[in-house]
């Protein structure tokens, strides 16, 4: 079933109805009803209707000011009439059907916020004393309205402020993302990877387990920059990462530690494991730079805590990546 739609706060609606009945119980009128007028927008919304509907009378109906039964009657300084459709033959309350029809203001700080209405398919008068009472309800009724567009506003900051808070929150998530990661790549950056080597190193020592990296470089990458332009250069350097970051376990850490040097990270492999993975790498890189039309291969040099300190291990494995370098490039070679 669809849900009623309601135009008042819980705590307004509570308040006014019983309100808007002791007016029907004072008057005699057939429908009561409760507006709030909008002064920005010049428009007047229904927001409580009480009563046997004989008038339609809807709640949430909305006109605008110009149009509204209560601003002829205050413009022509009435506060109520039993004719309408003698008095106002065009508005809107005589083509509803309204024969009688009361508007008082309901005031906030001297400031009308709304009005206490009701009308009536037939002649009903209301006496000076029972207009003193209606005030007074107006009264009554304006405090509730007012506290009511208080808690509202205050609801509505707070949900701008809950969309600001997570909206910083995701800045600075973004912002530590960055931190860690290689912008072009997409790859841990250099520190992102020490943070997290030390981590494995640490599980090393106290699990020992083996650790095993391999330490990448692009061969003669000053030349593609030279010859093909820097943006190609920064294409190689994207083929290698997302190479890297398909190859790589999820256990492993893969980084551009700068440049055009990249470092693959992974416990519980074997330097001979490594190996494979290398060629493998260096395979689908040379592979990627072809379609691109591009020629261009990967020295690597590993090293693994088989045969070297864990604390020499970048060390190591940076040694014999020199040593690819100097036996001709386009080649993976093992520490001494
Ligand atoms: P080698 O085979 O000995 O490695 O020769 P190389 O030319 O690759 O020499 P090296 O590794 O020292 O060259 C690194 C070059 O990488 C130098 C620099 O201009 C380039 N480079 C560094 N960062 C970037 C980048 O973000 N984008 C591009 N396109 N080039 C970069
Ligand atoms: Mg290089």
């Amino acid at each position: 079933m669809p849900q009623r739609q309601t135009y008042t706060s819980v705590a307004l609606e509570q308040a006014a109805r019983p309100l808007l009945q002791l007016v029907q119980h004072l008057t005699g009128l057939d429908t009561t009803f409760l507006t709030r007028i909008d002064w920005k927008a010049l428009t007047q919304q229904v927001v409580l209707v009480e009563g046997q509907q004989a008038i339609p009378v809807q709640e949430g109906a909305e006109v605008s000011w110009s149009d509204s039964m209560c601003r002829l009657l205050f413009d022509a300084q009435l506060e109520q009439s039993d004719a309408v459709p003698a008095l106002f033959p065009d508005s809107g309350g005589a083509a509803l059907g309204m024969q009688s029809f009361f508007a008082l203001p309901v005031l906030s700080e001297g400031k009308t916020i709304g009005t206490l209405c009701g009308t009536s398919t037939e002649a009903v008068v209301i006496s000076e004393h029972t207009f003193i009472s209606l005030k007074l309800i107006a009264d009554a009724l304006a405090y509730q309205m007012a506290l009511d567009q208080q808690m509202q506003l205050q609801h509505k900051k707070a949900k701008v402020a809950e969309k600001t808070i997570d909206k910083l929150y995701q800045q600075a998530q973004q912002m530590e993302n960055l931190a860690h990661t290689d912008e072009l790549t997409g790859l841990d950056n250099r520190r992102a990877f020490q943070t997290k080597f030390e981590q494995y190193q640490l599980q090393s020592e106290t699990q020992g387990t083996a650790l095993a990296l391999m330490m990448i470089d692009i061969d003669e990458f000053k030349q593609l920059n030279d010859q093909h332009g820097h943006e190609t250069g920064d294409l190689a350097l994207q083929q290698l990462g997302s190479v890297l970051a398909a190859v790589a376990r999820q256990s492993d850490i893969a980084c551009r530690l700068g440049g055009d040097e990249f470092v693959l990270a992974a416990t519980d492999t074997t330097a001979e494991g490594l190996l494979h993975l290398a060629e493998r790498v260096q395979q689908q890189f040379k592979q990627q730079m072809q379609q691109s039309g591009l020629v261009s291969s990967l020295s690597i040099g590993i090293a693994s805590t088989v045969d070297s300190p864990l604390d020499q291990l970048l060390q190591r494995a940076d040694q014999a990546l020199y040593k690819a370098k100097e036996l001709g490039r386009n080649r993976v070679e093992f520490a001494d």
